[in-house]
């Protein structure tokens, strides 16, 4: 029997290396994956006519002869499938139809309406099942895949944590998959975008990265050699809840002071807010209206690169918050890039200048050096790319490590 599992392990895992090649470097003929990969021809095409026969990979024209017959080409098809992603934040549930290639086919918002624990969770169905509705060709759908922001255990698909939507030890893939008869995945959202950055976005060949969320929280998605880091719960990444004032203000969490409350957009509102009400002057009050008393990330960005004085003064004070609980993360985890995402942070290169020098001041010189900071490349669909992701990396193994050559020899 172990001899069966281990022939099955290394044909998914041959299967996995070279659909990631035609994946990354199609047209590509089958002798070209075979010597890429140092499989032997057979293995390729027995593979590659299975991939052809699931609808994930296709002939493709001829390529240049190199004496004797042209090669067939293959190429990736990422419009026979789709998978159907979720987003679900604070203030509104994102349901989309999306390719192989984490491209949008179709795509819906709709508020959460302030429901929370179980009310949320069956609005959550409901509007899946309405969604699922949209089309008909439901066997060619891979799956659902959900993020959430908090603490996820992914491995079992449980919410752990968060508090805000009161969700505590839900098992929200499995509800997911009972009521729909399809494979469910759940992650942590800014899991999901670290996971997103090396898969689609510019950072795929970076072995140490942190993805950092400054949104309605503040949270962290870390690939430490590789590997995405999870911890035993899920909880890896809990920036928002390190502390970076031991006499702060209490948090929801039972520490003082947490990042979270700080640098998190609610808390940045809620400081301008103050500042306009002492009488500061400033053009942020032009966005606010008899009937909309706050203001959005994306006005706030743009004071600031209006240079504005309030606005300037509280991305340096983000800023300063965010790199003493930046240092903890670079002196602990040493990445090489770390990409701050949220809409406070899109198009703000002031934030990123001011973060910059301070981290330059608060971190050991070696592991400054070479660090690079930056903001996310996913672009505004961010949040279904980083859904599609979850699902992509575990279904086809796409590329996170460079093991499977070690493991595929080893065997
Ligand atoms: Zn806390």
């Amino acid at each position: 029997m172990k001899r069966t599992g281990d022939l099955k392990l290394i044909q998914e895992l041959n299967r996995s290396i070279i659909l990631e090649t035609i994946r990354k470097h199609g047209p590509i003929s089958r002798s070209e994956i075979a010597k890429q990969n140092e499989l032997s021809p057979t293995t390729v095409t027995s593979a590659v006519a299975e991939l052809i026969n699931d609808g994930y990979v296709s002939e493709s024209g001829t390529g240049i002869s190199r004496g004797g017959r042209r090669p067939i080409l293959l190429e990736f098809s990422p419009n026979n499938h789709y998978l159907i992603g979720v987003s679900i934040s604070y203030t509104k549930i994102t349901i989309a139809d999306i390719n192989l290639e984490a491209k949008i086919n179709i795509k819906k918002i709709y508020p959460t309406k302030g429901y929370t624990g179980v009310t949320l969770i069956n609005y959550l169905l409901q509007l899946l099942e309405d969604f699922y509705k949209l089309r008909q060709d439901h066997r060619i759908c891979i799956g659902i895949s959900i993020i959430i922001q908090g603490i996820v255990d992914a491995k079992k698909g449980i919410v752990h944590y968060n508090p805000v939507l009161l969700l505590e030890d839900v098992y929200l893939r499995d509800s997911v998959e009972y009521h729909f008869r399809l494979p469910t995945w759940l992650d942590n959202d800014t899991n999901a975008y670290v996971l997103a950055e090396k898969n689609f976005g510019r950072f795929q060949d970076i072995e140490n990265l942190i993805y950092i969320t400054i949104g309605e929280g503040v949270g962290a998605g870390v690939i430490a050699n590789h590997h995405l880091c999870r911890g035993e719960k899920g909880g890896t990444g809990e920036l928002g809840h390190t502390s970076i004032d031991v006499s702060g203000k209490v948090c929801g969490c039972g520490n003082r002071g947490c990042l979270e409350n700080y640098v998190s957009w609610p808390a940045t509102s809620n400081r301008i807010m103050k500042r306009i009400l002492e009488g500061c002057d400033t053009q942020l009050t032009d966005y606010l209206t008899n009937n909309k008393d706050f203001i959005t990330p994306a006005e706030f960005v743009e004071a600031v690169n209006e240079g504005d004085g309030l606005a300037i003064e509280v991305t340096h004070e983000i800023a300063e918050y965010l790199s003493a609980g930046i240092v903890n993360v670079v002196h602990l985890f040493n990445p090489q890039v770390i990409i701050l995402g949220g809409d406070v942070t899109n198009q703000n290169q002031l934030l990123i200048e001011s973060l910059r020098e301070k981290l330059r001041q608060k971190t050991l010189k070696t592991l400054y050096k070479d660090l690079y900071i930056t903001t996310s490349s996913l672009g505004k669909e961010f949040e279904m790319v980083g859904a599609a992701s979850v699902l992509l990396q575990d279904k086809f193994q796409f590329k996170l490590t460079h093991d499977h050559h070690r493991l595929k020899t080893s065997l």
